[in-house]
């Protein structure tokens, strides 16, 4: 394939994108649990608007756009504010929770170097249910990754953790909460631990940071997870989750900018000038700054409340509707609106198949077999309707009158019996590759 020879009108080109659009996950309607947190139309609106008034302006280099420096360091003062940062907090504005994760093991990472270069084969202790981001990052910067499983309530267990430390540790990790199972891990006796140790300790909120604060003030309760508790040196927050921003927009905290200082790449003899760049971007997107802190100051404070009471009556109904349909149950004790369920007896990756069918999109878990729900504001109107097909689609596997496992039920068996893992990532790099070839 090569780029056409003549090009075709703009609304050829638009009416082409949109006629693609139409077999995509229908998220508006809150048939997907994953992937989009959509507020409402009159969000998206004002998301679009703000994100195309600074649509071309680059944030590679502040000085240039003073509106954009504007922008995203009050994002950062509001993040940092809305998440228990004091006068020496410091924060950058990145283009996703992966990439502040990279950003927080890279700094943990060259702080080592710096003050304690006895160590050559740095590692850092994480979670079963920490996010994929970390093996990134571990891949990426050559720190090993050491995961603890959990404890029985599907949080990071405190003494395992403990058990793991050598004098090769150079950071800890905590989520807030983990996606797996949407349950807080005892950030505060982690980050004791780490502290006693001196080893950096990351909280990682990109799922939670917008929404737990508020999650509290309704009254409900929320283990003590973010930057005011002794001992926590970096936490990481997605404004693109429950901050609902346009995607590209995350923040990375650090406790004091002693600390940030590790993650700055400064080049000051390149023949293109001096060039300094706070985060692994150069190049960034207006827009998503722009749309950040448009939606922060749309909302507010009440706004984000309002939102989160909707999104938590939402998930309450959800657990217990999902608890008392036979054969499921829902993994630990969720802390906000992230949540998982297992079953003993019936196979759920054919339930999520017979649920497909109905047009629902379940993320699939493994470690246990389990489906995965993230709930948003769009979801607060199909609730009804997702338990009663779900209950409809356990009764159809339970009787045997779901068709043989062809879809992901089909993949996922293949892949546990690839118990080889070096088999497992070779059938997945082959899917990977599939995925960028025209046919
Ligand atoms: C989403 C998520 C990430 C990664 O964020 P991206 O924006 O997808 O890169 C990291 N940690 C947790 C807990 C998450 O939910």
């Amino acid at each position: 394939m090569k780029i056409p020879q003549f090009g075709q009108t703009k609304e050829d080109v638009l009416n082409t994108m949109r006629t693609l659009r139409d077999h995509d996950a229908d998220w508006k309607s809150g048939k997907t649990w994953s992937l989009v947190y959509y507020a409402g139309e009159d969000i998206l609106d004002l998301l679009q608007k703000a994100y195309t008034l600074f649509f071309s302006e680059n944030g590679l280099n502040p000085m240039a756009f003073p509106s954009l420096q504007k922008f995203e360091s009050e994002v950062i003062a509001m993040t940092a504010e809305l998440l228990g940062g004091g006068s020496e907090t410091v924060g950058n504005m990145t283009s996703g929770g992966t990439d502040s994760i990279l950003m927080a093991v890279k700094t943990a990472r060259d702080r080592a170097r710096a003050e304690h270069p006895e160590i050559s084969a740095p590692e850092m202790i994480i979670p079963s249910s920490a996010h994929a981001a970390f093996d990134k990052a571990a891949q990426y910067f050559d720190v090993k990754a050491v995961r603890i499983p959990l404890d029985s309530d599907f949080r990071a267990d405190v003494s395992a953790m403990g058990a793991a430390i050598t004098p090769d540790t150079i950071l800890m990790v905590g989520s807030a909460p983990a996606y797996p199972q949407g349950v807080v891990d005892p950030i505060k006796e982690l980050a004791a631990l780490a502290q006693a140790h001196n080893i950096a300790f990351h909280v990682d909120s990109c799922l939670g940071g917008f929404l737990l604060p508020f999650v509290r003030k309704l009254g409900y309760p929320v283990p003590d997870f973010d930057l005011s508790v002794p001992g926590v040196t970096s936490l990481s927050v997605d404004i693109h989750k429950y901050g609902y921003a346009a995607k590209g927009a995350s923040v990375i905290l650090y406790h004091d900018k002693d600390f940030r200082k590790y993650q700055y790449t400064i080049t000051t003899d390149w023949s293109g000038g001096i060039y300094a760049s706070p985060t692994s971007a150069g190049t960034r997107p207006g827009g998503a700054i722009a749309a950040a802190w448009a939606i922060m100051n749309h909302l507010g404070e009440e706004g984000y409340l309002n939102l989160a009471a909707k999104i938590m009556q939402t998930t309450q109904n959800l657990i217990q509707g999902i608890r008392a349909i036979p054969d499921l149950q829902v993994l630990g004790e969720p802390t906000m609106s992230v949540l998982s369920f297992a079953s003993e007896t019936l196979d759920l990756y054919a339930v999520a198949d017979v649920m497909n069918e109905r047009g629902w999109h379940l993320d699939r878990q493994q470690y246990p077999t389990s489906l995965h729900l993230m709930v948003t504001p769009a979801h607060t109107d199909v609730t009804t309707m997702f338990l009663h097909d779900l209950e409809e689609a356990t009764a159809i596997v339970r009787s045997g009158a779901a068709s043989p496992a062809q879809g992901t039920a089909a993949m996922y068996g293949m892949l546990a019996q690839m118990t080889e893992s070096g088999m497992a990532k070779a059938f997945i790099q082959e899917l990977m590759d599939q995925l960028t070839h025209v046919q």
